[in-house]
């Protein structure tokens, strides 16, 4: 930790030469520093800075950050701004993301958490502090204001019962610092006037409201809130009946996949359940965020699911679930797959097989 303090001051001293009147006044505490450090490797270009709200108070919001190492730095109500994950290394907070056709945005970007909401405004003492920040970074890897962009212009969802598409609009995270008024309070003069994936096709909008925000004159306080609106993992979309559940009620781990991505805040949830390739499982809460963060690519994640029981000789699935036991949504776990109740053949499970039910 003392060694941290050092080079992160020297860097922010070195800084000063060029930017004196900004970082002055910039205290950075490190009593948040994030152990995930010493796992994340050094990126290669910083050319996006992601201004993200917690959307939970500062309590919460510093230990999850902290503990997943999902920010470069946080800045609390009061103003005081915490260093999380050391700024020349990978900090994992954009999750699925694109901008202008480049994936995985955490590999070219800054990320700053505010301690607050999308659609209410800052403290005063935040919005000096997060100004101050800002034009640090900015100075340091040369960054126009129009590379200062909110996390919800650049995440995208994939598709899901809401919306068959690769879609803008996966969450309003951070949607008020695209507003003209507050970008001014932090010194930032333009901003993109269009969306370069939407342009290109490679994105569709799935949350007008948000479209509107991002490069027209709606207010993120007063914005319509979309229907359906499920804040983590679920797009929202105006106007529309979501279509029926998709064929597999599980979800994959891979390179714009991650658990932190699928699961949100129940990523160490008693009901997420974990599938690991190998055919072993664990539950949210029996893992470490450390081991959550190092599933291989290929683990199964359900998400509000349990674990019935264990197939046996006395136990056979009916008393384990009873009526649940055919339903396409109940799931066997048989030599590492995932086989849905409707599609076992009920003469070959054997015994030792664990049974997964959706809860509810
Ligand atoms: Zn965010």
């Amino acid at each position: 930790m003392l060694h941290f303090n050092i080079k992160h001051l020297s860097l922010a001293a070195s800084v000063c030469l060029v930017a004196s009147s900004a970082c002055a006044a910039i205290k950075i505490n490190s009593s948040y520093y994030s152990p995930r450090n010493k796992e994340r490797d050094k990126r290669s270009e910083t050319t996006l800075l992601v201004l993200h709200t917690t959307e939970a108070p500062s309590g919460s919001a510093l230990r999850k950050l902290s503990e997943m190492g999902e920010c470069h730095y946080c800045i609390d109500e009061a103003g005081r701004v915490y260093s999380i994950i050391d700024p020349r290394r990978i900090a994992f907070h954009s999750g699925r993301s694109m901008w202008n056709g480049k994936q995985e945005v955490d590999n070219f970007s800054i990320g700053i958490e505010t301690c607050g909401y999308h659609n209410k405004p800052l403290s005063s003492a935040q919005t000096q502090a997060l100004k101050e920040l800002i034009e640090l970074i900015k100075t340091t890897y040369k960054l126009t204001d129009a590379q200062v962009v909110p996390h919800s212009q650049i995440a995208y969802g994939a598709p899901n019962k809401w919306q068959p598409k690769n879609h803008r609009g996966r969450k309003r995270c951070g949607m008020q610092f695209a507003m003209p008024s507050i970008r001014a309070k932090l010194g930032l003069k333009s901003r993109p006037t269009r969306d370069p994936d939407v342009a290109a096709r490679r994105l569709v909008i799935a949350d007008p409201a948000l479209a509107e925000v991002l490069y027209g004159k709606m207010s993120a306080f007063t914005a319509p809130q979309p229907q359906d609106y499920e804040p983590k993992s679920i797009s929202p979309v105006i106007g529309k009946k979501p279509p029926a559940r998709p064929s597999t009620g599980y979800q994959t781990i891979g390179v714009s996949n991650r658990a932190q991505d699928i699961a949100g805040t129940a990523i160490r949830s008693s009901t997420t359940l974990y599938v690991y390739p190998d055919g072993r499982y664990a539950t949210g809460s029996q893992l470490t965020s450390g081991a959550i963060l190092k599933l291989p690519y290929g683990t199964k994640v359900l998400l509000d699911y349990t674990c019935a029981g264990t197939v046996s000789s006395q136990r056979p699935p009916l008393l384990i679930c009873g009526s649940k036991w055919r339903s396409p949504t109940t799931y066997y776990l048989l030599n590492g797959a995932l086989i849905p109740g409707n599609m076992v053949n009920d003469g070959k499970i054997p015994s030792g097989t664990p049974i997964f039910i959706r809860k509810g």
